[in-house]
């Protein structure tokens, strides 16, 4: 639309007047009403049905396996506010013994790392710190950032493909390492709104994990070789392993109630505190600003829109908070930060 003075007006973005799915969402559409499709097939009696269910096969699963292993459940710990808490869940709730690592992956704030420190220590829990070569990270994370051959476009409408990149190796090294300490589950404190509850508490089978890496690996291996990869995947002997070799995926927090409230509470009283030196979206990650802001400037959407609008549909977050999380721009100091520490500056 053109205004006196010639000036562009930008068209301000349409969002789902129920959730806060936005209109340049790949495949979204709005009714009269302006509700999108996932709102109007949404059934909420269906997720306190589907919740019960899933709390259930978690509880015969701890059941079964508690006690027969060194370590019960390998938890993946970014010390973040979503996997502090579930660490603590895990431990003191269900009774688990837990082993933590953490993938650092070359960005965890100053502020990130106390945390870590501070609340494994405070929970008595043994953890593990994989820090794989920065220049291999670099030259993953730098290829994510401009390349459109490594993930399908539709992985990229959960995440942005540096975070895809990022938490597919997070995926792997857990993996690997709950098969080779005979961990029997592997946890991970993804939020209702990330990850679907079908996929809660269920089995790794190793023909499927096996076409998956093989997907993966073949744009990486473009740009790094075998052996710099190896470390980070499932060997051949691993993947020859039957599947009762193979962990329980779990991430509870779909099953289980979600309120930020509730989570900060829990664990502020652990010593855990509000990190300032990260962005919008993260409570520990200086790249996660950089992965948002690339992702918006390449595909035209947040790349937490789904996970912010699956979020509002449950009840989970309030509408005007999605809006305003979506909205927000992500500091540019820290963009420049992460760009700077990837070689993107031109
Ligand atoms: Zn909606």
């Amino acid at each position: 639309m053109r205004h006196k003075g010639g000036r562009e007006r930008p068209t301000p973005m349409r969002y789902c007047s129920r959730c806060t799915l936005p209109a340049t969402f790949p495949g979204v559409t709005f009714d009269a009403q302006g509700i999108c499709q996932y709102c109007l097939r949404f059934q909420p009696s269906l997720i306190r049905q589907q919740m019960n269910r899933y709390q259930l096969k978690f509880a015969a699963l701890i059941k079964k396996y508690r006690g027969r292993s060194e370590y019960d459940i390998l938890v993946s710990y970014s010390g973040g506010k979503d996997s502090s808490f579930i660490l603590d869940l895990l431990k003191n709730e269900f009774g688990l013994k837990v082993l933590a690592f953490t993938f650092d992956n070359g960005f965890i704030s100053s502020a990130a790392q106390e945390n870590i420190h501070r609340v494994v220590e405070k929970l008595g829990v043994d953890h593990i710190l994989v820090k794989p070569r920065f220049d291999v990270l670099k030259k993953i994370f730098a290829t994510a950032a401009s390349s459109d051959e490594l993930y399908s476009r539709k992985s990229l409408e959960r995440a942005s493909p540096i975070c895809t990149a990022c938490i597919s190796l997070v995926k792997s090294i857990g993996l690997r390492m709950a098969i080779e300490k005979r961990i029997p589950l592997l946890g991970f404190g993804w939020s209702p709104g990330q990850a679907p509850i079908q996929s809660s508490v269920m089995r790794l089978n190793p023909s499927f994990v096996n076409l998956s890496q093989k997907k993966l690996l073949a744009p990486l291996c473009t740009i790094l070789s075998k052996e710099e990869l190896g470390p980070y995947f499932l060997t051949d002997t691993n993947l020859a392993l039957g599947a009762q070799h193979f962990p329980w995926n779990v991430h509870p927090l779909a099953f289980l109630e979600y309120s930020q409230e509730r989570i900060f509470q829990r664990i502020e009283a652990l010593g855990w505190q509000r990190p300032a030196d990260t962005g919008v979206h993260s409570t520990n990650c200086l790249l996660n600003s950089l992965a948002i802001e690339n992702h918006k400037a390449r595909y035209h959407f947040h790349p937490y829109a789904w996970e912010i609008a699956n979020l509002v549909r449950s009840g989970r977050m309030s509408r005007a908070e999605g809006l305003e999380r979506i909205r927000a721009t992500e500091p540019s100091s820290i963009v420049d930060y992460a760009r700077e520490r990837l070689g993107l500056v031109s």
